[in-house]
């Protein structure tokens, strides 16, 4: 146990014996280290490293991928009239709503406060936007049930998608769909827009 094998000037290869606990702390310690410890959603470190291989992929392969970005409409209100933690369960209420409404190998992360991101992988622009739409609509059901009353909150949806975005990048495609969530804000808020 331990022991190095060295090929050739690069490569090390360690050898283990690992029983199933190390194993499972690994997962745990692995798990811990992609996910945001708030809402169970991936990460923006993981998000981050997930759209540039799901980028490379698609381009290796001719196939489409989109970006679906949306941001909680005056989340600072439910902060303000209901407090921090109850703001906490809205998040965390959206997020389990959001990965029952998405594919399995679908990446929803937390991009940052009360904003997140969808990588949809084989969805052209068409697709992100009904998956944009579904997103807004579902949300406008959710109620979190606060001690005044059933508290309802809506969002703004942003989508761009690899093959619609000119020398697509990781960074220009969350540009892209960050600037339409921004108009979508500026529009009136609860709606999604996937072009101009
Ligand atoms: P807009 O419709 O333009 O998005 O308005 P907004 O109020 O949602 O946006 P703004 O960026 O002004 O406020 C975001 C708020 O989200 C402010 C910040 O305190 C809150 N927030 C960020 N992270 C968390 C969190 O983890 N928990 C809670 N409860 N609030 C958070
Ligand atoms: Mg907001
Ligand atoms: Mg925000």
């Amino acid at each position: 146990d331990g022991d190095l094998i060295q090929f050739g000037p690069q490569a090390v290869f360690r050898y283990s014996v690992a029983d199933e606990g190390q194993e499972q702390l690994l997962r745990q310690l692995y798990e811990a280290s992609v996910t945001d410890a708030l809402t169970g959603a991936n990460n923006r470190e993981h998000f981050d490293s997930q759209l540039r291989m799901e980028l490379s992929f698609a381009r290796r392969h001719g196939t489409d991928l989109s970006l679906v970005m949306f941001d909680v409409d005056h989340f600072k209100r439910v902060n303000d009239t209901h407090g921090h933690p109850v703001g906490d369960e809205v998040l965390v209420e959206i997020s389990k709503a959001t990965r029952r409404l998405v594919r399995n190998e679908d990446v929803f992360a937390r991009y940052g406060g009360e904003e997140f991101a969808l990588i949809l992988r084989g969805i052209a622009l068409d697709g992100a936007r009904v998956v944009g739409e579904r997103l807004r609509e579902r949300r406008a059901d959710l109620a979190v049930q606060t001690d005044k009353g059933q508290l309802k909150v809506t969002v703004s949806v942003g989508c761009a998608s690899f093959a619609s975005t000119p020398e697509a990048t990781a960074e220009s495609m969350v540009q892209l769909a960050d600037k339409r969530l921004y108009v979508a804000k500026r529009g009136g808020r609860n709606r999604v827009v996937a072009d101009g």
